[in-house]
C-alpha cells in the first residue's frame, strides 16, 4: 500500500501522524526442502508482497496494534508486564515477538502500529514469518535496540517456536529479515551464513497453492527426522549435510530402505541448491527446469512428503510448459504449493492449464500468486 495511505490511516485511528515505516516481505523456496535440518543448504527468495507497519514510539506503557487485514479488531498490552497470550489469535504474533525481546533482555515502552499485508496468510508465502520480522524491525526503531538483521530473523523464530508453539526453522524469518533487493538467499544452516544470487529480472515467480487439506502430519515429519538422524549415525558423520552419495552407496546394506532414500535425497538436494544457484547467474531455464524437476521427483520418491494433488499440479504446469518453466513443490509438503519460474509472456500458459485441469482432476480450487523477487526488511523513518 502506498505509504501515504496507510500513513493517513494510522492518522485516521490514532489522531496523530506516524513516525516510520517498517516492512518485510514473504518468501518462497526455490530449491532446499528439508536439508535444513539436516545443516544443509536452502535458497528462498523473498517476495514483492509485503507486511507493513506504521508506528509511532509513545510516552506511557502501552503497545496498541491494529490490522487493516482485520477490521474492526485491535489488540493492547503492557510493554513493561509480563506479556502472556491475549485473546486476539494475530494480535499475539505482536505479542510473541516482544515477549522474546524482553526475555532476551530489550527494555519496551509504548508503541502505537498499525499493521497491513498484501502477503496471502496460510497460502505458504510465510505471512506469519513477514508479519514477525516486521514488527521486530519496529520495536527495533521504535526503542533504539540495535538488533542486527540476522538477530531479527532468530528473534522471529522463537517468537513462532515459543510463544505461537509452531516449531519452524530459521529460513522464513532469515530471508523475510535479509533477502536483498531482487535476489534470493543461500542459507547454509550449520552457521547461518548467506549469499545472494539476483533473480534474473525476466523471471516471474509462479506460486500455485493446492489447497490440498493438509491432514495430522506431524508425526510424518517426526519420522523423516528420526531416518535422517539414523542415516547420519550409520554413515558416521554428525549430520547428512556432511554426507556424500559415494559413502552413501558404500554403507547402504546397514540402512533401512527409508534411511537410504531420505538420506539419497538430503545430499542430492543440497547439490541441486548449488546448482540452482549457477544457473540463477546464467539465466538457464533449461537447467533450472532439470534442477527442479529433479528435486520435486526426489521429494516424491525418496522422501515421500508430496500428495497427488501437488504432482499433479507439477504434471499439470510442466505439460504446459515444457522447455519454458521449471516447476516442483515447496514448502514442507503433503499438499501446500507448487513454484514455477517461467517468462512473463507464458504465465497466461500457468494459468490456463491450471484453470483447465486442475479442480476436475482433483476436485481443488488452486489459488494462482504472480510475483516478483522482491526485498527484505526495511525501515524508514517517515519525514
Ligand atoms: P503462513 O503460511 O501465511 O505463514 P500462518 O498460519 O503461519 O500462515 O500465519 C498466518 C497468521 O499470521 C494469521 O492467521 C494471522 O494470525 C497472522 N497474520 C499474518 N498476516 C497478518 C496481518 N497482515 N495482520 C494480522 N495478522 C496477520
Ligand atoms: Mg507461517
Amino acid at each position: 500500500m502506498e505509504a501515504s495511505l496507510l500513513a493517513s490511516k494510522f492518522t485516521d485511528i490514532y489522531g496523530h501522524q506516524p513516525s516510520a515505516l517498517s516492512t518485510a516481505p514473504g518468501r518462497v523456496n526455490l530449491i532446499g526442502e528439508f536439508t535444513d535440518y539436516n545443516l544443509g543448504y536452502v535458497l528462498p527468495c523473498a517476495l514483492n508482497f509485503t507486511t507493513q507497519v506504521m508506528f509511532k514510539p509513545t510516552s506511557d506503557n502501552t503497545i496498541t496494534v491494529y490490522s487493516l487485514n482485520y477490521p474492526g479488531e485491535h489488540d493492547r498490552f503492557a510493554a513493561k508486564d509480563d506479556i502472556v497470550e491475549g485473546p486476539s489469535q494475530w494480535g499475539n504474533y505482536v505479542r510473541a515477538v516482544a515477549y522474546v525481546l524482553r526475555r532476551r533482555g530489550y527494555e519496551l515502552a509504548g508503541v502505537e502500529l498499525l499493521i497491513t499485508s498484501d502477503v496471502p496468510q496460510g497460502a505458504g508465502l510465510s505471512s506469519s514469518a513477514a508479519l514477525e520480522v516486521s514488527i521486530a524491525g519496529a520495536f527495533n526503531h521504535a526503542f533504539n535496540l540495535g538488533i542486527s538483521a540476522q538477530d531479527i530473523a532468530l528473534i522471529g523464530q522463537q517468537a513462532e517456536n515459543e510463544f505461537m508453539h509452531c516449531q519452524c526453522g530459521i529460513m522464513d524469518q532469515l530471508i523475510s529479515a535479509k533477502g536483498e533487493p531482487g535476489s534470493a538467499l543461500k542459507i547454509d544452516c550449520r552457521d547461518l551464513s548467506t549469499e545472494s544470487v539476483a533473480i534474473p529480472d525476466d523471471l516471474s515467480l509462479v506460486i500455485v497453492n493446492s489447497n490440498y487439506p493438509r491432514k495430522l502430519v506431524e508425526s510424518e515429519y517426526n519420522q523423516r527426522r528420526l531416518d535422517c538422524e539414523n542415516a547420519a549415525d550409520k554413515l558416521g558423520v554428525e549430520t547428512l549435510r556432511d554426507a556424500t552419495l559415494e559413502r552413501l552407496n558404500a554403507v547402504k546394506a546397514a540402512l533401512t530402505d527409508n534411511e537410504y532414500k531420505r538420506a539419497h535425497h538430503v545430499i542430492t538436494e543440497n547439490e541441486r541448491v548449488v546448482n540452482t544457484m549457477q544457473a540463477l547467474r546464467d539465466n538457464d531455464m533449461s537447467a533450472l527446469r532439470k534442477l527442479l524437476t529433479a528435486s520435486h521427483v526426489s521429494l516424491r520418491d525418496n522422501f515421500e512428503v508430496t500428495v497427488p494433488a501437488t504432482d499433479g499440479l507439477v504434471e499439470i504446469i510442466g505439460g504446459a510448459l515444457g522447455e519454458r518453466g521449471a516447476v516442483r513443490m515447496t514448502g514442507g509438503g503433503f499438499g501446500g504449493a507448487v513454484i514455477c519460474l517461467c517468462r512473463e509472456q507464458d504465465i497466461a500458459d500457468v494459468k490456463a492449464a491450471v484453470d483447465a485441469q486442475y479442480e476436475a482432476k482433483f476436485g481443488l480450487k488452486a489459488d494462482i500468486f504472480v510475483c516478483q523477487a522482491g526485498t527484505g526488511l526495511s525501515v524508514q523513518t517517515l519525514t
